[in-house]
């Protein structure tokens, strides 16, 4: 029996991943009202969270949809980091030959992404430009339009546009139940409930479920860990490496010795199937010897490196290996399996769904005022070349000359700000603020971060929401 629903809305998001986001911002170009439902306390938290930021140069099997959205997504991140102001670099990737047969492979694989259109250099002495590389490793294909992003800043600044440009978010909000109504949908979650006219289903690994509880099954997800290995210490290499891929290891299979926005080396992902909790991120204790070797090989040196950070996201691999972007039903929509290269793709994937959204009925009224320029707040790391903006600051808000976090140079008003804005998780700090993400990992500053909780008179503080307690109040 369904109750009066407390909201109503044009088109409901399930999920603020990524994806979801990207969606949620092209549609806000468009006369609509638009909510987002995410069950964790900010976005990007499923998958999101977990990888390894690298915008791919491209994505085999080419003419699968996962392969054509990469190659679509990849060209629009110039624009899309310009108009969002979130760090992007083309470092490029360089796909290394450390034996004989990988080296007489390497002309056929360049002269097949030639053919395929993709931007590709034959390298003949690789270690001229990485001196790190195993001495064994001669030529090497590089591929200059492969980046990375920093993809919290990226999660950040869609919602901030998302939010600016009209959009509800509903966070700590679970989806538990679909109810199809002559018109639209009720959506049931633990917070009350929401009339929709459309339903998008980007909840990631748990799409499948959303799918049911609207009464479509036509899918399945089987989540994929993988983990990731950030290292401490000076960088060992410039460029994306990955070792030529003749035979895949089923533990270590893809990823590679990558480097994250600001520089850090990071090693990964892994690769484990079978995995039955899709809420489990734990990292196993064999991850740690299993990736440092694998990519011991490419780069001898990274043996002696002692790692800064391990941590596991999980893939939503769809038994179909692809994306699956379908309108199985009126006002239903299921964007799934979004496994990688989903980051790179998600530009490309929301302009799909919104043409594909238009189709199916739904109208398209172009807003005059939609705002695509973000408009940044910056870091005080950011402001290190401006003094003067620096002295600004801290002339109009003393607490921006105290620094908190001196690995990531973040200060007490920074802190306070993302506190104030109702982020009240340490997760959701760090991922705001960069605090706690440097060589400390938060020893010096997760007490300080603590202390400006309490300042704010918040009495109770956990890690990453309810059951995660850091600080608690006992009654009595
Ligand atoms: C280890 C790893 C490394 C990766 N590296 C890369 C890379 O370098 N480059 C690249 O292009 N791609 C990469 N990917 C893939 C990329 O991260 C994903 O494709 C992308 O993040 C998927 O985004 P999404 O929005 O579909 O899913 P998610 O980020 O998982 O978002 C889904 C959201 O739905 C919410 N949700 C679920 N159920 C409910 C419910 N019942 N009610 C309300 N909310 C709900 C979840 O909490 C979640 O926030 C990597 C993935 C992993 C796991």
């Amino acid at each position: 029996m369904s109750i009066e629903p407390q909201e109503k809305v044009d088109v409901a998001i399930i999920g603020a991943g990524v994806v979801g986001l990207f969606i949620a911002r092209e549609l806000s170009r468009y006369e609509l009202k638009i909510m987002v439902i995410e069950k964790e306390p900010d976005a990007g938290w499923g998958a999101t969270k977990g990888n390894a930021g690298i915008i791919h140069a491209f994505q085999l099997p080419f003419n699968s949809l996962k392969g054509r959205l990469c190659l679509e997504g990849n060209k629009m991140y110039d624009e899309i980091s310009k108009e969002l102001e979130v760090p992007f670099k083309r470092l490029g990737l360089l796909l290394v030959s450390i034996n004989a047969l990988e080296s007489l492979m390497l002309p056929f694989v360049y002269l097949y992404f030639k053919l395929k259109g993709i931007e590709v250099h034959l390298i003949r002495n690789v270690r001229k430009i990485e001196p790190n590389l195993n001495e064994k490793a001669s030529m090497a294909l590089y591929f200059p339009t492969a980046g990375v992003v920093s993809v919290f800043d990226l999660v950040n600044a869609l919602v901030e546009n998302c939010r600016e440009n009209g959009i509800t978010f509903s966070f700590n909000r679970k989806v538990s139940g679909i109810e199809e109504k002559k018109e639209g949908y009720i959506i049931y979650t633990d917070k009350g409930s929401v009339e929709a006219s459309w339903i998008i289903n980007v909840a990631g690994v748990h799409a499948d479920e959303i799918s049911k509880m609207a009464g479509y099954g036509g899918f399945a997800i089987y989540p994929r860990k993988g983990t990731l290995l950030i290292l401490a210490g000076k960088r060992l290499y410039n460029h994306l490496l990955a070792e030529m891929p003749l035979k895949t290891d089923p533990k270590t299979k893809g990823g590679g010795a990558l480097l994250t926005f600001d520089g850090k080396m990071l090693l990964g992902p892994n690769l484990i199937e079978k995995v039955s909790d899709k809420e489990d991120k734990s990292s196993a204790p064999g991850d740690f010897d299993d990736i440092i070797k694998k990519y011991q090989r490419l780069i001898p040196a990274l043996a002696k490196v002692d790692p800064l950070v391990i941590y596991t996201g999980l893939r939503e691999a769809s038994n179909t290996n692809d994306f699956i972007i379908n309108i199985p039903k009126k006002g239903f929509m299921n964007v799934a399996g979004i496994q990688s290269p989903g980051l790179t793709a998600a530009p490309a994937i929301a302009r799909v769904v919104v043409k594909m959204l238009s189709e199916k009925g739904l109208t398209l009224k172009e807003r005059r005022d939609f705002v695509s320029q973000r408009k940044k707040r910056k870091k005080i790391k950011e402001l290190l070349d401006d003094i003067n903006a620096i002295e600004e600051l801290v002339g109009k808000e003393p607490d921006y000359g105290e620094i908190i976090c001196p690995c990531e140079l973040v200060s007490k008003a920074e802190i306070a700000n993302a506190i104030k804005e109702g982020h009240n998780t340490i997760d959701e700090i760090k991922f705001h603020t960069g605090s706690c993400t440097g060589e400390c990992q938060g020893s010096y500053c997760l007490v300080r971060i603590l202390d400006a909780f309490t300042e704010l008179g918040l009495k109770e503080v956990t890690k990453k929401g309810e059951g995660s307690w850091i600080v608690r109040r006992i009654e009595g």
